[in-house]
Parts: C-alpha cells; sequence; structure tokens
C-alpha cells in the first residue's frame, strides 16, 4: 500500500498504473491509524501463559508465537497442523457465524497445552482426541488444555465449537483486513492474517496445511472460498457448499465470498476454472482481463516452470472496503477497482508461484513474493507489447521516488511490510540478477526456485544460495546491495 504522505512511485505510465492498481496493495492510499496491528504485541514469555501445569520443553518454542521477526505472537510453536475441516455457518442478516473446526496436527514438542488464534469469536467448547479439553481465551489466543498431555511427535486431532460477530482487524498499518461483513454478504481476506478472524487457526504461513471446507449459507447466497467445489446441498432453506484444497496452503490464502455472484465454470488442461463475479458488477472492464487467466497462467508456466495448484480461476468482489487483491491459492480475490489492465491477473497469477507454492518463512522476506510477482507482471507487459522489462528498469533507475531507495527490500519492517521498494525495488534485484548472469541463467534460477521449494517455505538467504550454485556466479554482494541497501545500488 501506499501510505498518505509518501510521494507515489514516479515511473514510466505502465509501471505507476500497474503498480496502483494492484495488487496485495490498495488502489489507493487509506488511512493508517494509530491501532495494533494483529497478532504483533511482544513476545510473551512461554510461562506467561500456562494455564496449568508444565512445557517439558519451555525454553524451544513460544507456545504463543511462531517467532515472526516482525509478528512474533503470530501463528503458535509447538506442533504442525496437516489439515482443517472447516464446517461453518453463516448468517447474512445476522452477520454471525457458527462453526465446528476440527484440526489434525502433530505435537513437536512435548505440550501440556497450546494455543490457536481466533479474533472476536466465542469458543463453546473443545474436545482433542474426542475428550472434553479445558480452554480459555486471552486476546486472540485460544489456549487449550487437553486432559492429557501430549508427547512429542504425536498425532492429535482438536475439535473447537465457536459463534459470535465476526469483524475485521483494526485498520493498522496495511489497511482494514480480515472478515468484512456486508448487508448482503460478507468477504473474508486480508494479508499477513484475515484467517483467525473466521476460524480458529495456526495463523503463519509457516504452518501450511490443506483445508476441507464447508459453509452453510440461506439459500440463494453462493459461498465461495479456495480449492475445488465438492457436492452442494439444500435443506430447509439453507444451501452448503463443500471445497477442498488438497495442496498445502498459508492461512492468509483462504479467502471467503459470501453474497450473490455470478458464477462460471469451464475446465482447463484437466483442471477446474471457476470464476466468480459479484452481481453486481456488470460489464466491468476487468471481466475481459479476468477471462484470460488460462492463457496468462499458461504463459507464465513457461518461465516459472508447472502451475502449482488444483484450479484456476477468481472472484471480483463488491466490497469497497476491501482496497485490495489477493493472490487467494488457486483463485485470487480482485477488488473490483481494476481497470481492464491484465496486470493485476499476471500479478496475482505470479504468485501462485511466488508466496503461495514457494511461501515465506517470515515476513521480513515478504520481497520474495511481491518483487517476484511485480517482475511476473513487468514480463507479461513486454509479452503482450508493453514497455520491455529492460526499459522499465532503465526508467525506474534514472527516475524512482527516492523511498524505494531507503526502504529496503529484504527488510522493510513490519509498518511498511507493503511499501513501493519491496514491490519495484524487489523487481529490480530480480533484474540486476539477470543482466548479470544472463537469460538462460537466470530463468533456470526461477525454475529451481519453484520446483525445490514447491509447497513448501524459503528465506532470502536460500535463494541467494541456490541462485548462486545454479549460476555458478557470486551473487551475494550484488543481491545485498539491492535488498539492503539504504541508498541506490550501482546500476548492473
Ligand atoms: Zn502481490
Amino acid at each position: 500500500m501506499t501510505p498518505p504522505g509518501r510521494a507515489a512511485v514516479a515511473l514510466s505510465a505502465a509501471i505507476s498504473a500497474a503498480l496502483l492498481a494492484t495488487a496485495c496493495s490498495p488502489a489507493s492510499p487509506s488511512p493508517v491509524g494509530p491501532s495494533t496491528p494483529p497478532s504483533a504485541a511482544p513476545t510473551a514469555a512461554p510461562s506467561a501463559a500456562v494455564p496449568s501445569g508444565t512445557v517439558a520443553s519451555a525454553a524451544a518454542f513460544d507456545p504463543a508465537g511462531l517467532g515472526d521477526p516482525y509478528y512474533p505472537r503470530a501463528g503458535n510453536g509447538g506442533y504442525d497442523v496437516g489439515s482443517y475441516d472447516l464446517a461453518v455457518a453463516y448468517d447474512v442478516a445476522r452477520e454471525s457465524i457458527t462453526g465446528t473446526a476440527t484440526i489434525t496436527a502433530v505435537a513437536t514438542a512435548d505440550l501440556s497445552f497450546f494455543h490457536l488464534d481466533l479474533h472476536a469469536l466465542t469458543v463453546s467448547g473443545v474436545t482433542v482426541g474426542g475428550t472434553a479439553a479445558r480452554f480459555r481465551q486471552e486476546d486472540d489466543e485460544l489456549i487449550i488444555t487437553p486432559r492429557a498431555a501430549l508427547a512429542k511427535g504425536a498425532t492429535f486431532r482438536v475439535a473447537v465449537r465457536y459463534a459470535g460477530r465476526p469483524e475485521l482487524y483494526p485498520a493498522g498499518d496495511h489497511g482494514q483486513k480480515g472478515f468484512f461483513a456486508g448487508p448482503d454478504g460478507a468477504v473474508a481476506a486480508g494479508e499477513p492474517f484475515s484467517a483467525a478472524t473466521w476460524f480458529p487457526v495456526n495463523d503463519h504461513p509457516g504452518d501450511k496445511a490443506t483445508y476441507r471446507v464447508a459453509i452453510t449459507v440461506p439459500t440463494g447466497y453462493a459461498a465461495i472460498t479456495n480449492g475445488v467445489p465438492g457436492i452442494r446441498s439444500t435443506r430447509k432453506g439453507e444451501t452448503t457448499w463443500h471445497w477442498s484444497v488438497g495442496v498445502p496452503m498459508a492461512s492468509y490464502l483462504l479467502s471467503l465470498a459470501i453474497g450473490h455472484y455470478t458464477v462460471l465454470t469451464s475446465t482447463h488442461r484437466g483442471k477446474p476454472v471457476l470464476y466468480a463475479v459479484a452481481s453486481s458488477i456488470r460489464d466491468h472492464p476487468m471481466l475481459p482481463a479476468l477471462r484470460r487467466t488460462p492463457e496468462i497462467a499458461d504463459y507464465l508456466e513457461t518461465l516459472f516452470g508447472p502451475y502449482p495448484f488444483e484450479t484456476y480461476g477468481g472472484v471480483v468482489v463488491d466490497e469497497p472496503r476491501m482496497r485490495f487483491s489477493l493472490e487467494s491459492q488457486g483463485r485470487p480475490f480482485y477488488n473490483d477497482s481494476g481497470s481492464g489492465d491484465s496486470g493485476v491477473i499476471a500479478h496475482e497469477l505470479a504468485h501462485q508461484w511466488f508466496g503461495d507454492s514457494v511461501s515465506v518463512r517470515s515476513w521480513r522476506d515478504i520481497w520474495l513474493n511481491e518483487g517476484f510477482a511485480t517482475y511476473a507482471q513487468l514480463l507479461w507487459a513486454e509479452h503482450t507489447g508493453g514497455d520491455t522489462v529492460d526499459e522499465v528498469f532503465n526508467n525506474a533507475y534514472e527516475t524512482a521516488d527516492g523511498s524505494i531507495w531507503s526502504v529496503l527490500p529484504g527488510d522493510p519492517g513490519p509498518t511498511t511490510l507493503f511499501a513501493d521498494s519491496v514491490y519495484l525495488r524487489g523487481a529490480m534485484t530480480l533484474h540486476a540478477i539477470r543482466r548479470t548472469v544472463g537469460d538462460e541463467k537466470f530463468f533456470r534460477i526461477l525454475k529451481a526456485w519453484t520446483l525445490e521449494h514447491r509447497f513448501a517455505n524459503a528465506s532470502t538467504a536460500e535463494f541467494v544460495a541456490l541462485a548462486e550454485r545454479v549460476s555458478g556466479t557470486a551473487l551475494r554482494a550484488l543481491i545485498n546491495a539491492w535488498l539492503y541497501q539504504p541508498s541506490r545500488p550501482a546500476a548492473p
């Protein structure tokens, strides 16, 4: 996003439009309030959260956070989720949800208790292994104490019954994210956090999992999320929509749209294609670009390797408070501010490789998502007759706003996670590598990256090591200057 008071990036019309119109960043500046970002509170000492008993290896992990350098209390330590099975019902008139989340996980330490993340919803019951467990809620932490302690390595199943009126996170540094409840439906989406606004979750990309989601809504409403569509059943004026995500997914990539939607389905190369467009949006200029999703994905596949996921498509929502588009896995969510430029589609599709399949280990490495997706957007623009990537690079190098040289794309800080520098200078970092190693080795690096870290997590340090290994070229000093130097690096 572009916070107020900071000049927009001065670039060619193409890249300016692309950056402003896209893409995991809002269409225009939004107010920045003084509120606390979700899960951004200081890390608690493990003992502070102990409801009873002790943690066998308390020093080894934090039960209340995964230790992300920017959001220490995001996610929870001590276990690894394999799958979420969510059954939720949404009452559109009351803007309220009731749900049961059944989570299968493996203990990665001996546990007498463990945490899940849940925002502004009330838990009424918890079982672990089918046996009632004690629980309490402290801010956004749900703390569960099973009847019997869990041994390291044990697989366990926890079921949480909950209800309430889902909320947005306070509009903080990145605008409003979370659960957007409206008079005629709802949208849940947001990066870096949104999932815990509608179900209990280990809310950090470091713990990816598969999902099965059943959403019950009043008949006549659509309920769309990620994954392969399953059966749809109607009973007593309510319809349940079933979805399954069989490939591990980061929690922020699970998005939800409930409302009146025009749903179009087809197949592409044997995989389901599903577009859902809010029925209030008619003849929107973005729709022809949206329908190019398979074509754009096929083009990107020639550059980055096989398309990673089970589905293609996209969801266009009519929710003015959602000022971003998001690379929701297998089915990106778009706000309706698109101009008709296919760049935003290319950007969110590129994230399917960079961000969704290969996910960050920590949010500090966000350039691995946004720099790469922006670079793909530039490649698509060149491919379709726009400025060449080289022209955009040269133009940006000479004329870009000073903020991209002062903000470090490799360590932008939690309050400027989506700074222009992360997008543009991140992309320029890749172009600097390309100029140094040549096209053939550069695209081999990208394909090796998506292959070796497919469906997993990776870090900037791992990228540097891989790029040097694949290219046979010393790149560390170059990449360090482009990612971490608080001034314009030498021209490559
Ligand atoms: Zn993005």
